[in-house]
């Protein structure tokens, strides 16, 4: 069995004005052929879940690994370097013909420079490559969109359940059984779906999406059901098909797998409005940091709308002015993307009392720059922090202090995971009265664990975070909230 695997992921906020270009894939994570690292990441766990199956069955695979690289999250991408990433790994795979199978690691939310549907565009570009009767197969981030284009070209496509997307790993090994599988003519994939006609975020860490989650697992124990996964959609994302999606691969049983979807999808559609846990103003987050006295751990400031992640910016300063301005003490910030002042940082060195001005420069609405006396602390090259098993970039970062304030300012923006941000320049996170991150809900699993409290905290800027008010101009369907009730428009 001739096996080939690459990956080519973003996610695209159409609304950031950080645009997405060679670099930023280059300066994110980059492995050419053969030179993808043991350990997974994200997007590129398809790779991972290849080699494994393949040393241990080397009689029957030839695996050909392809490029694999992502960008994080940001602005459109810019169409020149989206059709040379693109063109590599389709040469790249037109060299490796013939192949029985393709494992592709996608994201699902890539759009670039007239390509609203990129996933779709490659994936048509490789079926038309492999031919009909090869096997195409892809990971997906559930903050995607999901098309028709896509369904027609590929036979299966399976995304992280998780919200966070811990089990990434899971997915790929289990994407690539059931493609085996298929490959050696034991199961017919069919893959059917539902528009759920809704915008809303669904994090797993809680209910009712925790076990809904576990219901879905259920279900695909259950014969001809082989996967379903959830597309929660990203509303940053202004395309046609943006929205959360019901999406069930059965072992040739279309009319079941589309009914169950149906049942599914309005199942989530009942969710809606209630699936995120409680958010505070920043006025309200704070004013529980003064009525709380002592804490079994530091209370974890999440600002949810500037978060990397989602592709803003993260060098927003709205709740750090207010901590500043309310004179708290013994906090650390863990990340503010900053590469400048990171720049001036490392050039006046380790231990030196600086005059700085950090934060606030990507956009308007996301708080003003900082400018304070601060000592350089720390400065660390090429820092990383840790995600489920893979290492995230920090790029160069210096910790600057402040008014009883550490700051970690990074190079490369990334959101906050794990605590090992902190680790990473020295820091002991459990020493400190409050952190703030920068992140929606991917952090939670690593900081329940020594969380005193979390909260989130809702600044309002600069991610695009009501549906109602976003300017969209490609989403034309009747979606909730938009709409109070889609389903009774057509
Ligand atoms: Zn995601």
């Amino acid at each position: 069995m001739r096996i080939f695997t690459a990956s080519l992921a973003t996610e695209t906020n159409t609304f950031s004005p950080m645009y997405t270009d060679l670099q930023s894939f280059y300066q994110s994570f980059y492995a050419a052929p053969g030179e993808h690292p043991a350990t997974p990441t994200l997007c590129s766990a398809p790779l991972v879940a290849c080699r494994d199956y393949a040393a241990l069955h080397p009689t029957e695979v030839t695996l050909i690994e392809g490029t694999c690289t992502w960008a994080e999250p940001g602005g459109l991408l810019n169409r020149a370097a989206y059709e040379q990433l693109r063109d590599e790994i389709l040469l790249q795979l037109q060299a490796a013909l013939p192949v029985d199978l393709v494992m592709l690691g996608l994201h699902g939310a890539m759009v670039a420079q007239g390509y609203d549907d990129c996933e779709g565009d490659l994936l048509q570009r490789v079926r038309l490559l492999v031919g009909p009767t090869a096997i195409v197969a892809a990971t997906l981030d559930p903050h995607s969109h999901l098309t028709a284009l896509r369904q027609q070209q590929a036979d299966l496509l399976i995304a992280f359940k998780e919200f966070p997307h811990l089990d990434f790993m899971q997915r790929a090994e289990e994407l690539l059984q059931l493609a085996v599988r298929a490959v050696k003519g034991d199961i017919r994939p069919v893959m059917s779906s539902f528009d759920c006609r809704m915008i809303d975020v669904f994090p797993t860490s809680h209910e009712p999406m925790k076990s809904f989650v576990h219901k879905l697992m259920q279900l695909e124990q259950q014969a001809p059901v082989l996967s379903v996964s959830v597309i929660h959609g990203f509303m940053a994302g202004d395309v046609p098909d943006m929205g959360a999606k019901l999406l069930v691969i059965t072992d040739n049983a279309p009319e079941l797998g589309a009914a169950l979807a149906q049942q599914l999808g309005l199942e989530l559609f009942s969710f809606r409005g209630r699936t995120l846990p409680q958010f505070y103003t920043i006025p309200d987050a704070l004013q529980h940091l003064q009525d709380q006295s002592v804490q079994a751990g530091p209370v974890v400031l999440a600002d949810v709308w500037d978060n990397p992640g989602g592709g803003v910016a993260g060098d927003g300063t709205l709740i750090l002015h207010e901590l500043i301005r309310q004179q708290v003490s013994g906090v650390a910030v863990g990340t503010l993307w900053d590469p400048m002042a990171v720049r001036l940082c490392q050039a006046a060195g380790e231990g030196a009392d600086i005059e700085l001005r950090f934060g606030g420069k990507s956009c308007a609405s996301a708080g003003a720059p900082v400018d304070k006396r601060v000592k350089v602390v720390r400065l660390k090259q090429n820092a990383q922090q840790e995600f489920a098993g893979s290492l995230v970039p920090m790029g160069d970062c210096a910790l600057i202090r402040f008014d009883g304030i550490d700051l970690i300012l990074n190079s490369n923006r990334c959101q906050s995971f794990d605590p090992s941000l902190f680790r990473a320049l020295g820091l002991d996170p459990l020493s400190y009265r409050v952190l703030l991150i920068k992140s929606t809900n991917h952090f939670y699993q690593g900081f329940v664990g020594i969380a005193g409290k979390i909260m989130y905290v809702d600044a309002g800027a600069p991610y695009p975070s009501n549906p109602v008010t976003n300017q969209y101009h490609k989403l034309q369907r009747p979606v909730w909230p938009r709409h109070p009730a889609p389903f009774d428009l057509t």
